[in-house]
């Protein structure tokens, strides 16, 4: 199926035949017929999305270092014709590989599920009006608007282009970004990345803007065609999956090191060539935790999980590690610190204030001059001011359901309901005044200009930041008409600036001139006309989220578009500020040198009038000091900055399409106090990782203690190959993966941030982790000759003994690992119910490897009596209730505990 007509070269058509061909017009499809052309068509998605190929996942599972060692150790098993042995190892290899496929498996799919999340939508104009809608329902005709930003959503001819530039690179592999233009008549074969009047679906628009008719969607775009893009998320490996391989890797190498040194010992004592061979594989396999990748992978996929049922969607797996290390948030103010729904309340003539009443984005209000209400349209300078939001506004407000609606940036849409408050619509004026040219806001200019003919000429409307009209203007209106624009009157126009600044107001200058010209370079000697006072309150919840941060130190920063004035009354009503610290302008930063941008930022709680140029410089000085930033922003001007950033976050609903690509992070509620969630979540899973390290690097040591010390005191082997692996992949796997998903620590939001550079276990760790290995080797040794002297005195009673004893205190440890606070308290004991699972489960399948015959006989475990399981039990119990004690004595004696420390 196709969704539109292949045999057409779209590029070679002029714009009013392609609308033509289509079947369509400039004020676009009636919705009658997009919903007929919708189901002819089909919706504009791609129809094979490959997920990660199961195949991969098994290959990965068996290029494991620890398969290998499982299959060597079969193998050794087969070659030294213990067939039982070999055939359970086998056994066990098989079982693992399949366990472990199938739950990676399913923790990728619903991470890929995640990462390829895709919410879409696209402006287009239906029945001549302008509406948002989401990008799956876009059919071939419908008219569309672009702006910098935006993801183009479809195949497109250009019907017009203003400064129109679109990155192709996913499409052409050209870096740079490609001028655009609506009147191009092109060849036919001219290839794809010159076909300056067509925009396709996978690219990005990053300057401009323009409107075009679509002509393709879904499979039938080029990028459908290609089916590039299509095949799915990309393998990552996590830096701490990578730092987790490496230990694996270490460990066999310690496993063989001390293999050798068993077999050195065993050969001094005069052992069989067999049972040499039997010890160094069990010390082999006792050295490796058999369960740590499967137990990495299902930690990561469940803090993944755990984010997105919080609104925080991860789109780059390493970003689930650096979260938990962040300290330094910049933030973009306007949408993300404050509610980015903003109201014009203020227009401010050359001597007159004037209020504006109604909240949101209904076009509903009232204009007043002190108390008294005035008709907008009554004063000429008022009525100029209105005149030229409308002709340059570039967004609007659309009804949905009740309420009014932004579409586009909010600065537009706050213009657009002022205008119409006043009763003036855009449109009828248009009809009016046609436009006839445009220079586009971006924010390295600070202003847009919108040009249209009159019947007395030409006229250019301008709006941008107050001190750059002021910069081009010379002339002001005033009651009496207007007049030169002289010194002290710029002086006047500039205190009420400051004044609406000072309030907390983003501040908009308007004016206009007659040109000869409709470009930029006409844009001198304007005439002022007003200033316009947007109001955009902080959005609930940031205060204390500013405050959160401060308590898990982390610093948040604000970097915003507007003037010093606007940013200092902010960081005020957030508490971005410390005793000491400034705002600093973007003027100033201009002037500073890199080395001395560093020594700023320290003391800085936020920037004002930032270019996105200087939003890289300060994120890199953050950087340079060694800061691990986040980065929230949803504009165009943010992409870079948001690529920068060690951590990339943006809105989910309000960013561009560009932030989103470039973002790791992505705020679905659009809510700030979400990030402060990711990054608790981020910590969660580094501590998680680091609880179920510590134990299953315990209980392995404990293993090797064990053998090792057998051996050095010339006991017989206490504990079979096949009996290990059992302890290693049931014992301490199950209580691992519960210690995966163990919820929070209660202070884990009021400790400083951890070091990037740290390992995962620091040395208090390793300390103690050979701390409770001594200890739980030692009882399972005790146990060991407790059975070779005292009991039945037969060598495999004394290994179910040791076996049993082992495995318990394992089963046991859990406890110890869970958290740094003791975990008999009730409400801790409860709070991860898979903790107590694990142990019912592991105990519960220990207690029947004993006393079910066959499973018995298989393990070579002899029955247990009333006596021994009491003397198994309470020497199981030592490490465990030594270790709570520890963990109370400490936090009798410490306020606050560290972390996360099971020493
Ligand atoms: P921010 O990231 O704070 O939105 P911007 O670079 O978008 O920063 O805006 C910088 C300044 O440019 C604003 O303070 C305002 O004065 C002006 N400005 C913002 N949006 C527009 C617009 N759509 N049209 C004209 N001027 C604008
Ligand atoms: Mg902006």
């Amino acid at each position: 199926m196709t969704n539109s007509k292949p045999s057409v070269s779209w590029h070679s058509l002029a714009a009013a035949e392609t609308l033509a061909v289509l079947d369509s017009r400039p004020e676009g499809l009636s919705p009658a017929e997009a919903a007929d052309r919708l189901a002819r068509y089909g919706p504009n998605q791609f129809q094979v999305s490959r997920p990660v190929s199961a195949w991969t996942v098994l290959l990965g599972q068996l290029r494991s270092v620890i398969v290998l060692l499982l299959g060597a150790a079969g193998m050794v098993a087969f070659y030294t014709g213990d067939v039982l042995d070999g055939a359970a190892i086998i056994a066990v290899l098989v079982l693992n590989v399949g366990i472990g496929f199938a739950t990676e498996l399913q923790a990728r799919r619903a991470m890929a599920a995640l990462l390829a999340l895709e919410v879409a939508r696209a402006r287009v104009i239906r029945g001549g009006q302008l509406m948002d809608i989401e990008a799956p329902n876009l059919v071939p005709g419908d008219v569309l608007e672009v702006a910098a930003g935006d993801a183009v959503p479809a195949d497109a001819r250009l019907l017009e282009a203003i400064e129109l530039r679109t990155l192709e690179a996913s499409l052409t592999g050209e870096p740079m970004p490609a001028e655009k233009v609506a009147d191009a008549k092109l060849h036919n074969d001219v290839p794809l990345a010159d076909r300056a009047s067509m925009i396709y679906k996978a690219t990005t628009v990053v300057a401009g803007r323009g409107r075009a008719v679509v002509v393709a969607t879904g499979m039938a775009t080029e990028v459908g065609r290609i089916g590039a893009l299509v095949s799915g998320i990309p393998e990552e490996q996590t830096p701490l999956e990578r730092r987790l391989d490496a230990l694996g890797r270490r460990l066999v190498a310690v496993a063989l090191a001390v293999a050798g040194l068993v077999a050195w010992l065993g050969m001094r004592q005069g052992m069989a060539v067999g049972e040499l061979l039997q010890s160094a594989l069990a010390l082999a396999v006792a050295a490796v935790p058999e369960g740590l990748p499967v137990v990495a992978t299902i930690a990561m996929a469940v803090g993944v999980r755990r984010m997105a049922r919080r609104r925080a969607l991860i789109r780059h797996l390493p970003v689930v590690e650096t979260l938990g290390s962040a300290t330094t948030i910049c933030t973009d103010k306007t949408g993300t610190l404050t509610a980015g729904e903003m109201t014009a309340t203020v227009i401010q003539l050359d001597n007159l204030e004037v209020s504006i009443t109604g909240a949101g984005y209904a076009p509903e209000g009232e204009f007043r001059v002190k108390d008294g209400r005035i008709d907008p349209l009554a004063d000429p300078r008022l009525e100029a001011a209105i005149r030229i939001c409308a002709l340059s506004i570039r967004g609007g407000v659309s009804r949905v359901g009740d309420s009014w609606a932004a579409v586009g940036d909010p600065t537009e849409a706050a213009l657009a309901a002022l205008v119409g408050k006043a009763g003036l619509s855009r449109s009828t004026l248009l009809a009016e005044w046609p436009q006839v040219g445009e220079v586009p806001f971006t924010s390295e200019r600070m202003f847009m200009a919108s040009f249209h003919r009159t019947p007395s000429g030409l006229l250019a409307c301008v709006k941008g930041a107050p001190r750059r009209v002021l910069q081009l203007s010379s002339r002001v209106l005033t009651n009496s008409g207007s007049g030169e624009l002289d010194d002290p009157q710029r002086q006047l126009l500039l205190n009420w600036n400051s004044r609406l600044a000072a309030r907390g107001l983003r501040v908009l200058a308007l004016a206009q001139k007659q040109v000869s010209s409709a470009d930029e370079a006409a844009l001198g000697g304007l005439t002022w006309v007003a200033l316009v006072g947007l109001s955009d309150p902080p959005a609930p919840g940031v205060r204390e989220t500013i405050a959160t941060f401060r308590g898990a130190g982390i610093r948040t920063v604000m970097l915003t578009g507007d003037q010093r004035l606007t940013a200092e009354r902010i960081a005020e009503e957030l508490g971005l500020r410390s005793p000491g610290d400034t705002i600093l302008d973007g003027s100033e930063i201009d002037r500073l040198s890199d080395p001395e941008l560093r020594d700023r930022v320290q003391r800085t709680a936020g920037y004002s009038r930032v270019s996105p140029e200087a939003k890289l410089r300060i994120i890199s000085a953050y950087q340079a000091c060694g800061e691990v930033v986040a980065m929230l922003g949803d504009g165009v001007n943010d992409a870079a900055a948001l690529r920068k950033a060690d951590i990339g976050v943006a809105m989910g609903r309000r960013g561009t399409d560009m932030a989103k690509e470039a973002a790791d992070l992505i705020l679905e509620d659009d809510q700030f106090p979400t990030i402060a969630v990711a990054v608790e979540e981020g910590r969660v899973v580094f501590d998680n990782i680091r609880k179920f390290v510590f134990y299953l690097f315990s209980c392995n040591l404990a293993e090797i203690l064990v053998l090792l010390g057998a051996g050095a005191g010339g006991f017989p082997l206490p504990l079979l190959p096949l009996q290990i692996l059992w302890l290693n992949l049931l014992t301490d796997t199950v209580p691992a993966l519960a210690l995966a998903v163990e919820p929070a620590e209660p202070e884990i939001m009021r400790q400083p941030p951890r070091n990037p550079q740290e390992a995962i276990l620091s040395a208090p760790m390793i300390k103690s982790i050979l701390g409770y290995a001594l200890l739980i080797s030692g009882c399972t040794l005790l146990a060991f000759w407790w059975g070779l002297t005292h009991s039945l005195h037969s060598t495999l009673h004394a290994t179910t003994l040791a076996f049993m004893t082992l495995a318990f205190a394992q089963i046991f440890h859990l406890g110890n690992a869970r958290s740094a606070s003791p975990v008999l308290a009730p409400a801790r004991v409860a709070s991860n119910r898979f903790a107590l699972l694990a142990v019912v489960i592991t105990g519960g399948l220990q207690a029947l490897a004993v006393s079910l015959p066959p499973l018995a006989h298989t393990l070579r475990l002899s029955p247990l009596r009333l006596e021994d399981w009491a003397m198994v039990l309470s020497l199981a119990a030592i490490p465990a209730v030594l270790g709570q004690g520890i963990k109370v004595f400490r936090r009798a004696a410490t306020a606050s505990p560290s972390h996360f420390s099971v020493s």
